[in-house]
């Protein structure tokens, strides 16, 4: 049985078992880390990143809104324009075009890297041209709609150019800006959820973080929740190193700081995970929560919005673990990392270190990727081990 609510799917409980709390080993680990990453931060959050903070949030307020008026013409045409994948392909390119236009205008004394997923390969080519003229139209009628950008009109040429600046190799040295234009691209065809994931890297480290997530209902998502209605979507969460995570709407209602799940008890903790089990094995998430005592069943959302709700506590774990061979991009989790680090929680690989951004495009990491808070990381990281080890055993 599978219960949908607006924009979420929930999937039928499982049968859990409870299992002893915690091993020591990983949480001097977690402790150690934590040590060493305040001192990595102490230097980053002496540097303010306002003024970046703020076009941040205002590149991805924009590029939200281009792909929302995507993502409607999309649902109200036919069937079967609706298998037809163009409409991704022009909100992908047509955000990543905005955020970068919108960044390098906003900043345009500092020296610009971006890291993103998109380059201008197939617009530049004869069978791209109409797809160009889309976006190019898109992209200005959303600078348009904005007070602030009212003279900008880009050519065709200067959409191309703006995308290109994605092609960065990121790093660990200087400043990169990480994107993900619309993360979820799955959800996104589907009518469900996505998000425009952006941040920033300084010397290595993830300093400012924003997810816009169109989609996202503005009260809780998490199974018991008592709101009978999610009708009011449209959240923008954003985090600085050392100033905590916030939320506000799409719309632009006053931010309201926000704090992840502190429940200790893995029987009030519910799982979000990917909706597409391609991108997740749900069996193994399914194991591990059997072992920790969740109780709730999990509940499958697309993108980086699983991050977003994790930082305002509606749910307390998110596991994702890729089919093997698959390597993981930072754009998925740079943004998403800092919002629920600073909302108070933790994120590691399925060995409990912390991600590292500074490899260039990818992550480099141990299988899989835990997030929770403080308090439930320690017995979560256990039963992680445990089903990897029985499920390497029964290889
Ligand atoms: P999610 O919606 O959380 O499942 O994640 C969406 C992201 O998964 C996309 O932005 C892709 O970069 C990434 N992705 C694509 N293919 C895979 C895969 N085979 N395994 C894991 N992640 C994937
Ligand atoms: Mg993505």
């Amino acid at each position: 049985m599978a219960t949908i609510i607006h924009c979420l799917r929930v999937v039928p409980k499982v049968t859990n078992t409870n299992t002893e709390p915690f091993v020591s080993l990983f949480a001097k680990r977690v402790s150690r880390l934590a040590i060493v990453a305040s001192a990595a931060s102490f230097s980053s959050s002496t540097m303010s990143y306002e003024k970046e903070l703020a076009a941040a949030n205002k590149a991805a307020s924009l590029a939200a809104r281009l792909c929302q008026k995507v993502q409607k013409e999309l649902l109200q045409s036919d069937v079967q324009s609706k298998s037809d994948k163009s409409p991704v392909t022009v909100a992908d390119y047509g955000s990543q075009a905005l955020v970068s236009f919108v960044l390098e205008n906003e900043l345009s004394s500092e020296s610009f890297s971006l890291v993103a997923e998109e380059d201008s390969g197939d617009l530049r080519k004869e069978s791209g041209q109409e797809t160009l003229q889309r976006i190019t139209k898109l992209v200005n009628d959303t600078l348009l709609s904005d007070g602030s950008f009212s003279a900008s009109s880009l050519t065709t040429e200067d959409v191309l150019r703006a995308i290109d600046r994605g092609r960065s190799e990121g790093g660990s040295h200087g400043r990169h800006w990480v994107l993900d234009p619309i993360d979820g691209t799955k959800g996104f065809l589907r009518g469900d959820q996505y998000a425009i994931a952006l941040a920033l890297l300084d010397e290595g480290k993830v300093v400012l973080g924003v997810l816009a997530c169109p989609n996202l209902p503005l009260v809780s998502i998490s199974g018991d929740s008592q709101h009978s209605s999610h009708d009011e979507v449209g959240c923008l969460f954003f985090a600085k190193v050392g100033a905590g995570t916030c939320m506000q709407s799409l719309d632009g209602s006053s931010p309201k700081k926000v704090h992840v799940s502190t429940t200790e008890n893995p029987e009030e903790a519910s799982l979000f995970e990917s909706f597409e089990a391609a991108h997740s094995l749900h069996d193994l998430s399914s194991s591990i929560t059997k072992k920790l005592g969740v109780k709730a069943p999990p509940v499958r959302i697309d993108s980086q919005a699983k991050y977003g709700a994790l930082s305002r506590g509606d749910g307390a774990i998110y596991l994702r673990f890729p089919h093997k061979g698959y390597r993981e991009k930072i754009w998925d989790h740079a943004a998403g990392c800092i919002v629920v680090t600073e909302a108070g929680g933790v994120v590691t690989d399925a060995a409990g270190n912390p991600l590292d951004f500074s490899q260039g495009r990818y992550l480099d990491l141990d299988t899989g990727i835990i997030v929770t808070n403080q308090k439930l990381m320690p017995s979560l990281l256990k039963a992680v081990r445990e089903s990897l080890d029985e499920k390497n055993s029964s290889l």
